[in-house]
C-alpha cells in the first residue's frame, strides 16, 4: 500500500501535512492500559500512522468488556486472551506498516524504566491512581510528557502534562481523591464518554508528535456527555510546593514493595509479589483433580467455586471471588505455591 494513499486524507489536513505525517512515522508512544481508553486511543494512533506503539496491560478480555473496548470481540473473550495480545492482533490488521508491541504486565516501579524508557510520549489509559502517580513520578523525573485520561459513567477528564512547563498530576491531585471512588464497576460507563476522552487524548498526542506543542491544551478538561456539563481548570504552570515537580520527591518510583492490588470493585485481587515463571503444563496436571482448569499459551484459568484464578506465565495471578487479600494470598499459596 502506498504511504501517500493510506494517509492522503490526513495529510490534506493542514495541521498534519506531509511533514507531520513523516514525523508521526518516527514517533514512539507507550500506552499504559488497554481497556476502553487504550483500545480507542491505540486504534486511532495506529490508523493515523504513529510508527512505534507499545501497549502495556495486565488483564485479559472478558465478556463485560465488549460493550466499550472496541478492539475486542467475542472470540477474544472466549479465549481469555490477554488484552495487550488481542489488541496487537487487531491493530496489526489495521496497519501492518507500523511497529506494534504488546507487554502483558502490570506497570511497577521495577519495570517502569524498561517499559517507558524509549517512549517520546506516555498515554494514560489505566483505571487506577496508583499507576497514574507512578507514571507521573517517572515522567516528571525524566522530563517525559504524558497525558492523563479517565472516564467513568458519562464523565471524562483529561490533562496534558509537559514536565518543566505545565502542572503535573500531583499539582492538581496531591493525593488520590478520598472516599469510595466511582469506578466502571460501580457507576457503569458509557462507551461514548470513554471514546470522547480517548479521541481528545489521541488528538493531543498527534499535536505533540507533529511538533504543534503550542496547540496542546494547558488545562484539566472535564465533561459529562449526558448532562452536557463541561469545565476547564488552568494547568499552564506548575504549583509551588508540589511534592513531585517542585520538591522532586518521587515516592511512587522509589516504591517500597507494593501490597497486592485489589482491582477496583471487581471482587478480585491481583497477586504480583512473586516474580518466578510458572510451568502451565505442570500446574495444569496438578490442579486437574481439584477443579476446572484450562490454559493457552498466555493464561491458565482455574475454577473452584466460588473462586476463579487466572494465572500468567510470569507468576502473576488475578483471583476472582474475593476482595480479601489474605484469602487471595492463601489460595495462591495453596494452588500455585508460595
Ligand atoms: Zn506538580
Amino acid at each position: 500500500m502506498r504511504f501517500e494513499d493510506r494517509y492522503s486524507r490526513q495529510v490534506l489536513f493542514p495541521g498534519i501535512g506531509a511533514a507531520g505525517q513523516k514525523r508521526l512515522a518516527q514517533a514512539r508512544v507507550a500506552i499504559v492500559g488497554c481497556g476502553a481508553t487504550g483500545t480507542c486511543v491505540s486504534s486511532l494512533l495506529v490508523r493515523a500512522g504513529v510508527g512505534h506503539v507499545l501497549i502495556i496491560d495486565r488483564d485479559y478480555v472478558e465478556p463485560s468488556n465488549l460493550h466499550r473496548q472496541t478492539l475486542f470481540d467475542e472470540s477474544d473473550a472466549a479465549e481469555s486472551l490477554p488484552k495487550a495480545v488481542a489488541a496487537v492482533r487487531k491493530l496489526t490488521a489495521f496497519n501492518s506498516e507500523v511497529e506494534i508491541k504488546a507487554e502483558v504486565a502490570d506497570l511497577t516501579p521495577e519495570n517502569v524504566g524498561r517499559l517507558l524508557g524509549t517512549a517520546d510520549l506516555i498515554l494514560d489509559a489505566t483505571d487506577n491512581f496508583e499507576t497514574r502517580y507512578l507514571i507521573n513520578d517517572y515522567a516528571v523525573k525524566n522530563r517525559r510528557p504524558w497525558i492523563y485520561a479517565a472516564a467513568v459513567a458519562a464523565y471524562g477528564v483529561t490533562m496534558n502534562i509537559l514536565p518543566g512547563e505545565t502542572a503535573c498530576l500531583a499539582c492538581v491531585f496531591p493525593a488520590p481523591p478520598e472516599g469510595p471512588m466511582e469506578t466502571c464497576d460501580t457507576a457503569g460507563i458509557l462507551n461514548s464518554a470513554v471514546n470522547m476522552v480517548a479521541s481528545i487524548e489521541a488528538t493531543e498526542a498527534m499535536k505533540f508528535f507533529v511538533g504543534a506543542q503550542d496547540k496542546m491544551r494547558r488545562s484539566l478538561l472535564s465533561f459529562d456527555v449526558w448532562s452536557n456539563d463541561r469545565a476547564e481548570m488552568a494547568t499552564a504552570r506548575p504549583k509551588k510546593g508540589c511534592l513531585v515537580c517542585d520538591k522532586h520527591e518521587f515516592r511512587h518510583l522509589t516504591g517500597e514493595r507494593r501490597a497486592p492490588a485489589t482491582l477496583c470493585g471487581r471482587d478480585a485481587v491481583q497477586i504480583h509479589e512473586r516474580h518466578r515463571p510458572v510451568d502451565f503444563a505442570e500446574i495444569c496436571s496438578r490442579l486437574e483433580p481439584l477443579g476446572q482448569v484450562k490454559h493457552n499459551e498466555y493464561v491458565l484459568k482455574f475454577r473452584r467455586d466460588p473462586y476463579e484464578m487466572t494465572l500468567f506465565p510470569d507468576g502473576r495471578a488475578i483471583i476472582k471471588g474475593t476482595s480479601d487479600t489474605a484469602v487471595a494470598r492463601s489460595l495462591y499459596a495453596r494452588f500455585v505455591g508460595s
